[in-house]
């Protein structure tokens, strides 16, 4: 089944949530993500300490991405007989204290288990002054997003391609450990700001999401997009523009923003407008139809 079948068949009728986040109450709002053997990381490439440090990030972008500060979190751990060991709990745990540190977030609870293969699930309550949410966007709107794209797909092109050379480094480290945009949260506020997500499928899918949910047209300059430039000549563009796990903020508002806040780029992208809500992306003035669409999070799906 396709996630979108999946996620629909457990809600009924209900139509499921479009935010990064759930807004427990006015001020309040959770968070959960899951970091799965095989399926998210392979112990060969991630240490303990990456993968302690990977779920926090993960989970603080979606907070991130709802306006949101983290607070306190919950742990469920499936330890599988390579991650049982001393060592390996140890490092988990070294990391994992000085990662929440770092946000000034707390461990609340949790859970562990004995597994076949390890499981990480990590959920963060945090709190929020004014959440941006998915559907906030309005015509007119300048569509922005931070940092660049094409590094952490390059990362793992890298990986399974053992490619050790120095000038991978950086793009090996963003996919193994991507960062929030936390720090941006705060000098964020003082814009209007109407409709935020973080990138974790792939700008083409995300932006999608963003549209769909703000009920407008998102027109996108090709030109405009501060790709990755290495990533962009080894996978070449469309592979950048479905490049996930990026954990950049993908935002909607009505100003004009200055080009860079707290020394990270913040580039606009383009326009919402109003039409048939989705995604056109413009090159040279014409449409351009991107040949790739991302990560898709079970097979069926392609
Ligand atoms: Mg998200």
């Amino acid at each position: 089944m396709k996630e979108s079948d999946i996620i629909r068949s457990l809600f009924g009728t209900v139509p499921p949530p479009e935010d990064d986040c759930y807004f427990l109450a006015p001020n309040r709002l959770v968070t959960t993500d899951s970091l799965s053997e095989g399926t998210h990381f392979l112990h060969k490439w991630s240490s303990p300490a990456v993968l302690a440090g990977k779920l926090v990030e993960v989970n603080v972008s979606d907070i991130t991405a709802s306006g949101g500060i983290p607070k306190e979190c919950f742990l469920n751990l499936g330890l599988s007989p390579t991650s049982r060991k001393k060592e390996w709990v140890m490092a988990f745990s070294k990391a994992l204290r000085s990662s929440l540190h770092q946000y000034g977030m707390k461990l609340a609870g949790g859970d562990t288990f004995s597994s076949p293969t390890t499981q990480l699930a990590l959920t963060v309550v945090g709190t929020v002054k004014k959440p941006w949410l998915r559907s906030g966007g309005k015509p007119g709107d300048y569509l922005y997003i931070t940092g660049d794209l094409g590094q952490s797909l390059l990362g793992y092109h890298c990986l399974k391609k053992n490619w050790k050379e120095g000038h991978y480094k950086a793009a090996i480290q963003r996919h193994l450990l991507p960062k929030s945009r936390q720090s941006l949260q705060k000098p964020l506020t003082k814009y209007p700001i109407h409709a935020c997500m973080d990138v974790t499928d792939g700008l083409i899918q995300d932006a999608e999401r963003l549209a769909i949910a703000s009920k407008g047209k998102l027109k996108i300059q090709i030109e405009s997009l501060p790709l990755h430039p290495l990533a962009k000549k080894v996978l070449g563009m469309d592979a950048c523009l479905g490049s996930g796990e990026e954990l950049e903020l993908l935002f909607l508002s009505p100003k004009i923003l200055p080009p860079e806040i707290q020394s990270i780029p913040v580039t606009m992208i383009g326009r919402l407008e109003t039409g048939k809500p989705g995604v056109q992306f413009i090159r040279e003035g014409k449409n351009y139809l991107p040949n790739n669409r991302g990560f898709l999070h079970f097979a069926e799906e392609e």
